[in-house]
């Protein structure tokens, strides 16, 4: 079955670090020659749309910087709608430049920590974290991922696992804007002027992209290129974007 739009998951779907999933762009390009409207979503907070986009069309994918979708400016946008100006940044330099473009302030005092993907992370952020958050900053995750899969099948860290090293030293539960929210995709269905049941919402984990599939009141398919190698039980998807064709 076709739809007017796809919303397609990055690591583990169409790329796995700077590897191209092997058919996967193949796929997406007949999507889009036929008529599709094509998007992309990440719960990767340091992904910049514009490379990530540049990175998509050199493994042959089509793109437009406009198509994607990154739980960094997700969110952003949500931090403006909650009235928040201040926040403490644990994250990659993109995250800081993301969160500084829609406003938001570093602060000494800030009125949220907001934690991402942090390859520089240190027992010193983990500490300031910990004392914003128990002076009364919210706790604000871009995302929960605990790995992320990389070139020939290997797992790195994700920002789920720099997020539980923050919450075992707050008892504090943080708001997780990324995926499994369903906020990109309600973004992405906003934008594009579509109804929840024109846009099949395509990933690699049952527990983020399915699921905000799922509370987004979108179709779903899962592919089996990325952390997952199994379909679980009544879940539409195939091997790999071949099967959505
Ligand atoms: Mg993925």
């Amino acid at each position: 079955m076709r739809y007017p739009a796809y919303f397609f998951d990055l690591d583990g779907t169409c790329y796995r670090g700077s590897e191209p999933v092997p058919h996967a762009a193949n796929a997406i390009q007949q999507l889009y020659a036929s008529g599709a409207q094509i998007r992309y979503g990440t719960n990767n907070s340091a992904a910049d749309p514009t490379k990530t986009c540049e990175k998509l069309k050199g493994m042959g994918f089509p793109c437009e910087p406009e198509w994607v979708y990154g739980s960094g400016p997700t969110t952003a946008r949500y931090l403006v709608r909650e009235g928040i100006e201040s926040v403490f940044v644990v994250g990659e330099p993109q995250l800081h430049e993301t969160l500084r473009g829609f406003g938001l302030a570093e602060s000494d005092s800030p009125e949220a920590v907001v934690v991402g993907i942090c390859r520089t992370f240190s027992y010193e952020l983990l500490a300031e974290a910990q004392a914003h958050i128990l002076n009364g900053a919210k706790f604000i995750a871009t995302n929960q991922d605990p790995t992320f899969p990389m070139e020939g099948g290997a797992l790195k860290p994700g920002a789920g696992s720099i997020v539980a090293a923050i919450l075992t030293a707050t008892s504090v539960e943080p708001t997780v804007i990324g995926k499994p929210n369903p906020q990109m995709i309600l973004d992405a269905l906003f934008d594009l002027g579509l109804e929840r049941r024109e846009m099949l919402v395509v990933g690699d984990r049952e527990d983020t992209d399915i699921a905000a599939g799922l509370a987004a009141g979108c179709p779903t398919w899962m592919v089996l290129t990325g952390v997952t190698f199994e379909l679980p039980g009544g879940q539409d998807g195939g091997d790999d974007l071949r099967s959505i064709i």
